[in-house]
């Protein structure tokens, strides 16, 4: 029997597919030929690799003062910056004469 790979478009024989069971038990082959999973695979791998290279722990960016403020922005003016001060009530309760 010939199948015809989704990836390659190449028509192969069937022994050239990866076999599977669906949920019947049943022999299903794979619509992918093995050496286009394996190229996949490969690909993968080699992503993985270089995410793990990537994920290790860098002291220089993970330092406490890797970021720093442009010392231009201590002399910026921020236009339309709205500060707000507390307002302090002083009011007189029965508890003061406690405390
Ligand atoms: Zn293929």
């Amino acid at each position: 029997m010939i199948k015809t790979c989704k990836i390659c478009n190449e028509s192969k024989p069937l022994i050239m597919f990866a076999k599977a069971r669906n949920a019947y038990d049943k022999v299903k082959y794979l619509t992918v030929c093995k050496a286009c999973k394996a190229h996949q695979i490969k690909l993968i791998r080699q992503k993985q690799k270089v995410e793990k290279i990537n994920s290790q722990y860098d002291p220089e960016e993970h330092a406490k003062d890797a970021f720093k403020d442009d010392p231009r922005a201590l002399q910026e003016v921020e236009y339309g910056r709205v500060t707000r001060n507390t307002t302090n009530l002083f009011s007189r309760s029965i508890l003061d004469e406690f405390g």
